[in-house]
C-alpha cells in the first residue's frame, strides 16, 4: 500500500469540508552511483526514498490554483490565466510546472489543496524536483492528462531551469517521476532511456548528510563541465560517453595532466554504474560496494570535487561491519554520502556514523536511513 502522511485527509476536510479527490506523491531521490556522468551523456543509478512530497487536493472550474502548505503554514495562490514570477517562495515551484505545461501545449486547470513533506529541504534529496513531480502529478490528474514519467520529467526540469532558474540535468525530475518500487533506476542521460535494477534484498540506504553547505558548487562545476568538453575535443567523441579507458590509454599521455584526470573519473565511472548494475542483477553486495568506494576515490582525487568533511563521513561509514560501500553524492564540497548498508543492522549504524562523524568533525550530522519507492503516483482517487 501506498503510503500518506497520517492527518492529511483529515487536514483537508477540515479546510475544505469533503475529502479530497486525489492525494498525489512524489518521492525524493539519492544517486547510487555515476556521479558528474550526466552532463557527459553517460549513465546515472539513483533511486527514490521513502521521503515525498504529498498534495491532497479537488478541482477548481475558475482557472486558479491555491495551494495551503503545511510545512510553511502558508497558502498562497495563482491564475492559469496570468502566470508571472513574483519570486514568492515554494509556490513558484507549482507556477513554474503549470508554466511548463502550457509552454508544452497542456492546458492545465485549476485546483485546491493542502501540500506537506518529509523531503528535508536542500540537503541534497532534491525536494525541489518532489514538488515539481506531485504537482506535475496534480495537474495531470484534474487535467486528467497521461502521465507519461519522461515526458513530464522533461517538463519539469524545464521548470526548474527556466522558471526557478537552477541549471539541472533530468536525473532528479525523472527518477522522481518514473521510480519503481524496491528498484533503483539506471538512467541513459543521453537517449533518456531507463532500465529499473531491482535492489538486492536484505539491505538499506543510508544517506549521510555532512552538515556543510556547498559553497563552492557552482563554479567548481562550470570548470568540470568545460574541462570534460575540452576532454571529449580531443579525443574527437561526441561526449566523453563514446571514450572508453583503450581510447583513454591510447592518446591520454599527450593531454593536459588535470583534464585527464577529469576525463578518466568520467570514462571510468560510467563502467562502474554498469558494473552495479550486474552487481545488483546478481546480488553480489560486496562487488557493490567495492563500485561505490571506488566511485568516492575517483571523485576524491581525479575529479577532486569531494571535501575534508565527505571523506571522513566515507571513512565513518565504510569502518563499519554493516557497511559495503560508501562514496559521496551529489555535486560534491559538501552535502551528502550514500551508504549501502545491512538493512538489518541500520539503526545501529545510523546512531554509531552519527557519533564517530560528530566526534572527528564536531559537526552534527543527520542521518536518513531509506528504502527504494515507487515514482509520482496517485494514492487515493479515482481515475488518472
Ligand atoms: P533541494 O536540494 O532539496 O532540492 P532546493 O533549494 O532545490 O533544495 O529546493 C528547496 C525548495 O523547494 C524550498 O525552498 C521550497 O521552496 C520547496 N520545497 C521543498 N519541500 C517543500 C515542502 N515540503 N513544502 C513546500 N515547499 C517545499
Ligand atoms: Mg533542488
Amino acid at each position: 500500500m501506498p503510503i500518506q502522511p497520517k492527518h492529511l485527509d483529515e487536514q483537508f476536510a477540515k479546510c475544505y469540508g469533503e475529502p479530497p479527490r486525489w492525494v498525489v506523491r512524489a518521492p525524493g531521490r539519492v544517486n547510487l552511483i555515476g556521479e558528474h556522468t550526466d552532463y557527459n551523456d553517460g549513465f546515472v543509478l539513483p533511486l527514490a526514498i521513502d521521503r515525498a512530497i504529498w498534495i491532497a487536493l479537488r478541482p477548481r472550474d475558475d482557472g486558479q490554483v491555491s495551494v495551503y502548505s503545511i510545512d510553511f503554514n502558508q497558502t498562497k495562490e495563482f491564475s492559469l490565466d496570468n502566470l508571472t514570477d513574483e519570486k514568492s517562495g515554494w509556490i513558484e515551484y507549482i507556477k513554474a510546472v503549470a508554466w511548463s505545461l502550457q509552454e508544452a501545449g497542456l492546458e492545465p486547470s485549476g485546483w485546491e489543496g493542502i501540500l506537506v513533506g518529509d523531503v528535508p529541504l536542500g540537503a541534497g534529496l532534491s525536494s525541489s524536483a518532489a514538488l515539481e513531480m506531485a504537482a506535475a502529478r496534480a495537474f495531470a490528474a484534474v487535467g486528467n492528462f497521461d502521465w507519461d514519467p519522461a515526458g513530464m520529467a522533461k517538463l519539469g526540469q524545464r521548470a526548474e531551469n527556466q522558471w526557478i532558474g537552477v541549471r539541472c540535468g533530468i536525473m532528479d525530475q525523472l527518477i522522481s517521476a518514473a521510480a519503481v518500487a524496491d528498484h533503483a533506476l539506471l538512467i541513459d542521460c543521453r537517449s533518456l532511456q531507463t532500465r529499473p535494477v531491482p535492489m538486492p534484498s536484505g539491505v538499506a540506504i543510508a544517506v549521510l548528510d555532512t552538515a556543510t553547505s556547498r559553497g563552492l558548487v557552482d563554479s567548481a562545476y562550470n570548470e568540470r563541465r568545460s574541462q570534460c568538453e575540452s576532454a571529449a575535443e580531443f579525443f574527437q567523441v561526441n561526449a566523453l560517453r563514446d571514450a572508453d579507458l583503450e581510447l583513454f590509454e591510447q592518446l591520454a599521455h599527450e593531454l593536459d595532466e588535470t583534464v585527464k584526470r577529469r576525463a578518466l573519473h568520467v570514462i571510468t565511472e560510467n563502467d562502474r554504474t554498469l558494473q552495479a548494475v550486474e552487481a545488483m542483477c546478481r546480488g553480489e553486495l560486496a562487488a557493490l560496494g567495492t563500485l561505490m568506494n571506488k566511485s568516492h576515490q575517483s571523485l576524491r582525487d581525479d575529479y577532486e570535487v569531494s571535501s575534508n568533511a565527505l571523506d571522513t563521513m566515507v571513512e565513518c561509514a565504510t569502518a563499519h561491519d554493516a557497511c559495503y560501500g560508501a562514496r559521496m553524492t551529489g555535486a560534491g564540497f559538501g552535502g551528502c554520502a550514500v551508504a549501502l548498508i545491512d538493512a538489518s543492522a541500520a539503526d545501529e549504524f545510523a546512531v554509531k556514523i552519527a557519533v564517530d562523524y560528530q566526534q572527528k568533525t564536531g559537526r552534527t550530522p543527520a542521518v536518513y536511513v531509506c528504502r527504494a519507492t515507487a515514482g509520482a503516483e496517485i494514492i487515493t482517487g479515482a481515475g488518472g
